[in-house]
């Protein structure tokens, strides 16, 4: 079951500088994370129960290079909250709709997270997240 947003992941080119706009607008980050495996550094800001979660590449092969250099700072993805991240990732499949990952893979903040293919969502990268508590 899908409980609330997660968090909005947005790609940004200077993570500070991006830090920096967010406390013009009264918000505070909760902590900064580097994961490794997706190559990015992760700033997390609480918005009321859901978070922005602010990405800056640590590579220039990373996803997150990649994803600004083809259509630039943004949204790059929607996090979804789940109950149960492999029920909900059979359930997709059993629907048809493509997964990026089939088994649940670690994310920032302790969380398994899976990404659902943009072909299969209209666009969206949506990333199921089972967060952590
Ligand atoms: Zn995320």
């Amino acid at each position: 079951m899908i409980n609330k947003i997660s968090h909005i992941g947005i790609a940004v080119k200077n993570l500070d500088e991006a830090v920096k706009f967010y406390e013009k607008l009264g918000l505070k980050v909760e902590s900064y994370e580097t994961v490794e495996s997706q190559k990015v550094r992760v700033a997390f800001i609480p918005v009321g129960d859901t978070r922005i979660e602010l990405l800056e590449s640590t590579d220039p092969e990373g996803p997150i290079a990649k994803f600004i250099e083809k259509k630039g700072e943004g949204i790059q993805h929607i996090a979804l909250a789940v109950d149960d991240l492999p029920a909900s990732l059979a359930e997709a499949e059993k629907n048809e709709i493509l997964l990026i990952d089939k088994v649940p893979r670690a994310g920032a903040h302790g969380a398994d997270i899976a990404f659902l293919h943009p072909k299969s969502t209209g666009g969206v990268l949506l990333e199921l997240c089972k967060e952590k508590h």
